[in-house]
């Protein structure tokens, strides 16, 4: 028997008619060198509107690829906002990238449009002569000597008036593209739907996940160019959530000021930037986070101090969140069970997440067998569900899915209730004597010290046990703590064969284009005997 429900399919357009309507007085605000400006969710949805018309009047049509080169701005909100609804895909660029990376991508997604910020024209024109397909360059800012034939935004948006008539689109049409970071071969497109978004927005607003609502105004740090900043453009939009965007201004002194100044009552971002955060706060007479009530950080494994120090230091919860850009991204948030306390509550939010619904969750081991869900046993996460990608555009990779379920490339553990830890990506793992030491967990465990601020961990070559750890430091300014120190403080949390003998101290660790810990240039780096390693 069919259900009696109408037929109506889920597009980004009328989450976009929802905000405009719903919430038209709510305000984007945008950090400028000259100060915060705003617009409300109403004008924002308008500008949208103009925006759709100039590009069609540039000759965009479905499924025409738009892609952008922006900061997280209000502007980088229209054209989020207008392309999908138009028909469109939007394809957002990590400005991070090295230009032969941004040359592949835009070339392998076909680009017909690139809007972008006028600080970010000369990157664009170190590649400009590779990228064929890119018929028009939109500019967001004052360009008067651009280095080649541009339009200008504003300009655009100016000849056009607002209504523009948003078609009738399949709810699985492509709505955006995303590359993934390509930390292994060539970075791979995932393409995410109207209905994969709709579904994703609504479970972020969920309050077992993020609860974003109209009573939260939010601090995006994450950038708009990594996975739809966590979904949180779109959710703000349906939730009628208020957005402040930090544009470049991403080091903790000017976050802190926009903090105390707008006042945000939650926060997104990757746990570098929070480090940062505290640091600055740390370094500050009057450090004002009193408005927050949770931060939301994830991207990769949030550290035990961090979320005490967030707490205990300024009232401030940790919520830890896992997801990839194949998950569209958010799978798992820490959101600790009721009536839990202390200690036990921390435990929680040190996990990566209890698992969301609407997505399916299972741990393989090497052969490819499920393993229990008991919080011991060890295996690879594999995911299946409506936001989950079920392939990558123009790519083969069977190698990252079984059965229809994505191999996620972690591993860790699932307990009963669903929470993941996370102990290693697979390629990260150190194997000493035939046993798993997780570079995780001894990474976020000597983040701990009150000398260490920051630590990373590779596995290296091992002639008896075939692989050690080796703990890269960066120590906190003006600390002279030693390995034998750090080995001491770290022999009262982990075994004693996980205890590194290998150590280096760095003045900073290299990043990835999304600020998490970039392993693989460690290895590089150890290996061409660029870091000075000492052995106890
Ligand atoms: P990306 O696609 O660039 O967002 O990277 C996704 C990867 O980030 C995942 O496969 C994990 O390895 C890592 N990651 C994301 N969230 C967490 C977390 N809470 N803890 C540990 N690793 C994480």
């Amino acid at each position: 028997m069919r259900s009696t429900m109408q037929d109506a399919p889920l597009l980004i357009r009328d989450i976009v008619r929802h905000g405009q309507w719903m919430y038209a007085d709510k305000e984007i605000f945008t950090a400028t060198p000259t100060g915060i400006v705003s617009g409300t969710f109403a004008e924002v949805a308008l500008r949208a509107e103009r925006l759709a018309a100039a590009l069609t009047r540039l000759g965009v049509s479905r499924d025409d690829r738009v892609a952008t080169l922006m900061w997280n701005n209000q502007t980088h909100m229209e054209v989020y906002l207008a392309v999908p609804s138009m028909g469109a895909i939007l394809h957002t660029l990590n400005l991070r990238l090295f230009p032969d990376q941004l040359v592949f991508i835009i070339n392998h997604a076909d680009d017909k449009v690139i809007v972008v910020d006028a600080n970010l024209v000369p990157l664009l024109a170190r590649i400009k002569e590779h990228i064929g397909s890119v018929r028009h360059i939109i500019v967001n800012g004052s360009m008067p000597d651009a280095p080649f034939e541009v339009l200008d935004y504003e300009e655009l948006l100016e000849a056009e008036e607002p209504g523009f008539d948003w078609p009738d689109l399949d709810e699985d049409d492509a709505a955006v593209m995303c590359y993934t970071s390509g930390t292994t071969g060539e970075p791979k497109g995932v393409v995410y739907s109207h209905r994969s978004t709709w579904l994703h927005s609504l479970a972020s607003t969920s309050a077992n996940s993020i609860a974003f609502s109209d009573r939260d105004r939010c601090l995006l740090v994450v950038p708009m160019f990594h996975v739809n900043a966590w979904g949180a453009a779109y959710t703000a939009f349906m939730a009628g959530t208020e957005l402040i965007m930090p544009q470049m201004f991403l080091q903790g002194e000017p976050l802190l000021n926009m903090i105390s100044e707008l006042r945000p009552t939650l926060a997104l971002g990757v746990p570098t930037i929070w480090n940062d955060l505290l640091r600055a706060a740390s370094e500050h007479p009057h450090p004002d986070l009193s408005s927050l009530n949770r931060i939301l950080a994830g991207g990769a494994a949030v550290p035990r101090f961090m979320i005490e120090a967030f707490r205990d230091r300024h009232g401030v919860d940790v919520l830890q969140g896992w997801g990839m850009t194949e998950t569209s991204p958010l799978v798992a948030v820490s959101l600790p069970p009721r009536g839990v306390t202390g200690d036990r509550e921390t435990d929680y939010r040190v996990k990566a997440g209890r698992v969301m619904a609407g997505v399916e969750i299972r741990l393989t081991n090497e052969e490819g067998a499920v393993v229990p869900r008991d919080g011991a046993a060890v295996g690879e996460f594999e995911l299946r569900g409506p936001w989950i990608t079920g392939s990558y555009y123009g790519a083969d990779a069977p190698e990252l899915f079984r059965d229809g379920w994505l191999r996620t490339g972690d591993i860790g553990t699932l307990d009963p209730h669903g929470f993941m830890v996370i102990t290693d990506r697979s390629k990260d793992m150190i194997k000493s004597g035939g046993e798993w030491i997780s570079s995780v967990q001894l990474e976020t465990t000597v983040m701990g010290h009150d000398d260490v601020y920051e630590a990373a961990v590779i596995a290296v070559a091992d002639d008896r046990w075939h692989e050690r750890p080796l703990c890269v430091v960066v120590r906190t300014p003006g600390s002279q703590v030693s390995a034998e120190e750090l080995r001491e403080y770290l022999s009262t949390f982990v075994a004693k064969w996980w205890l590194p003998e290998h150590w280096s101290f760095v003045e900073t660790l290299p990043k990835t284009s999304v600020g998490k810990f970039n392993k693989r240039e460690l290895r590089r780096l150890y290996a061409e005997g660029e870091l000075e390693v000492s052995t106890l």
